[in-house]
């Protein structure tokens, strides 16, 4: 009886209704824990794993060697490669794809890479509307690869002391 009578004058003291309001205000002036993207960002790991990219040498020539490592070893069996030797003797990729649908971001392509030339990237930003649009052909991971090379080689370098 007591507990419903002060539960009526509660109600008609509108108690809980000021309390929340004044909860509000209060959460109004403290400062935010959302960040107003894509204009703010928050800080990412060197070690994000992102967008992949294929890695070129300091004079343009591909790191990729085609020793097939990352194409064993990802558990997804996204990656597809074929390769051929040039006329030089050494050994290229003819094909380089990865099936970025079907790919779980595990990073170990990039581990197994003895070349450091398949990496993720810090792109995250990759969204599309079609399936096949996430096909990546050698082409496109190369480019990703000259697009990022400045950040990838940075956090490379920042992670190398971990590895
Ligand atoms: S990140 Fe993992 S799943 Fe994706 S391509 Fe590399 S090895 Fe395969
Ligand atoms: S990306 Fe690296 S692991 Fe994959 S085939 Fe090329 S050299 Fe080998």
């Amino acid at each position: 009886m007591i507990a419903r009578i002060q539960q009526t004058v509660k109600g008609a003291l509108l108690v809980d209704l000021v309390g929340a309001l004044g909860l509000t205000l209060r959460e109004f002036f403290r400062p935010k824990h959302t960040v107003n993207y894509p204009f703010e960002r928050n800080p990412q790991s060197p070690r994000f794993r992102g967008e992949h990219a294929l890695r070129r040498y300091a004079n343009g020539e591909e790191r990729c060697i085609a020793c097939k490592l990352c194409e064993a070893i990802c558990p997804a069996q996204a990656i597809t490669i074929e390769s051929e030797p040039r006329a030089d003797g050494s050994r290229r990729t003819t094909r380089y794809d990865i099936d970025m649908v079907k790919c779980i971001y595990c990073g170990l392509c990039q581990e197994a890479c003895p070349v450091d030339a398949i990496v993720e990237g810090p792109n995250s930003e990759f969204a599309t509307e079609t399936r096949e649009e996430l096909y990546f052909d050698k082409d496109r991971l190369l480019d990703n690869g000259d697009r990022w090379e400045r950040q990838i080689a940075k956090n490379l370098e920042l992670d190398a002391p971990y590895r």
